[in-house]
């Protein structure tokens, strides 16, 4: 769903951990009502949290301590306004200084890198770019009271089961011993440590690879670093294969090729034209797709099915992307050859709509009329 939303500049971008939450309200100026439903959520949730086996020496000093983040929930609820052009998330998300300090961080931890690497077939910089973007390498000082904000989203989020089910992980992540509650840093739509995943792939693929036996994505670099490149292996990740490449498009390209499902190799499509921004053909590292953040105007790119990889990590639009050129950047990549079309803006929801009704009339499926961009 969301990748076809490139195409129409209707992107969300993702919440990024790095984004500062907003301070912690002062519990006396809070909406009485609001915290009264949280305090009712709490008494039925810990109900079914000791149903779950989470014991209660665990689970009561959290609940009892638990105060609303409203910002939490107004943020989950209202994605949409947070939306904004890719070129906007990139600017922020892939600043000089982020390339310089994550250089730095990957000379900081060779060893390690080049040891998960070895065990999980996942490059350096691909591993660096996500800890880049999640924590800012495990700087990050805005991260917030994990607990605190699964708990807010499993009250009043969109998808209050999911949220629960993440909370009742977290905690189990806490009765493993593997970190403090009160250390339990998430951003503010729940995922968590220095790598940002949420707590049931931390159950899954959470890796101790320092050997001290806490699976701590939270303080230990090395847990968090090698726990993405478990989760990514886990997912097909090709040594080797890059996430994508920027490309060039022929004068008078179809677009209707430029879709997921339509996949070539490389030199099948440097026949139709479409090469390398060297005007070479770009290698045959495997099948291929074309994706065009911003559709026909600003960057192109040929994209692998390491691409597909990184989206089961964050399907947010230009996450995968994000990490893919700030990866790149890392290990002195060039600068994209194309200029992105800064003076496009994002639709509205009115125009979407409009849109899809003249596309209906036109004779095209648009699957509804909805104000969301589907395929
Ligand atoms: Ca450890």
């Amino acid at each position: 769903m969301f990748r076809y939303a490139f195409l129409l500049l209707a992107l969300t971008a993702p919440v990024a951990a790095q984004e500062a939450p907003e301070p912690r309200p002062d519990r006396s100026v809070m909406d009485a009502a609001a915290q009264s439903a949280l305090d009712d959520w709490a008494s039925a949730y810990r109900g079914r949290a000791l149903v779950q086996g989470v014991p209660r020496a665990v689970l009561d000093p959290v609940l009892d301590g638990l105060t609303l983040r409203p910002e939490v929930v107004a943020a989950d609820r209202d994605r949409r306004a947070m939306q904004q052009p890719v070129w906007t998330y990139f600017d922020t998300a892939i600043t000089e200084e982020r390339i310089e300090a994550g250089r730095a961080a990957m000379a900081r931890e060779t060893r390690i890198l080049e040891a998960i690497e070895s065990r999980y077939g996942v490059e350096p910089q691909i591993i660096a770019a996500i800890w880049g973007i999640e924590s800012d390498y495990g700087r990050d000082s805005a991260l917030d009271d994990g607990l605190a904000v699964l708990a807010s989203l499993a009250e009043g989020a969109r998808r209050p089961a999911a949220f629960e089910a993440q909370l009742t992980a977290a905690l189990k992540i806490v009765e493993a011993g593997d970190v403090e509650a009160s250390d339990m840093s998430a951003a503010i739509d729940g995922t968590m440590g220095q790598t940002g995943l949420l707590p049931t792939t931390l159950i899954v693929h959470g890796v101790d690879f320092d050997g001290d036996g806490r699976r701590d994505v939270w303080d230990d670099s090395a847990d968090a670093l090698a726990t993405t490149a478990a989760f990514l292996s886990s997912y097909g990740w090709v040594p080797g294969q890059p996430w994508g490449v920027e490309v060039t498009l022929p004068d008078g390209f179809d677009y209707g090729l430029a879709r997921r499902a339509e996949t070539q190799l490389p030199s099948e499509w440097a026949e139709l034209g479409v090469t390398g921004t060297d005007d070479a053909p770009v290698d045959d590292f495997g099948p291929a797709s074309i994706l065009l953040p911003a559709g026909a105007e600003g960057a192109a790119f040929l994209i692998f099915p390491n691409f597909s990889v990184l989206e089961r990590y964050d399907a947010t639009d230009a996450w995968p992307l994000a990490v893919g050129l700030l990866s790149d950047g890392l290990t002195g990549g060039d600068a994209l050859a194309a200029d992105w079309p800064r003076d496009d803006r994002i639709l509205t929801e009115q125009e979407l709509t409009e849109m899809q009704r003249l596309l209906t009339q036109s004779g095209f499926d648009t699957f509804g009329i909805d104000g969301r961009v589907g395929p």
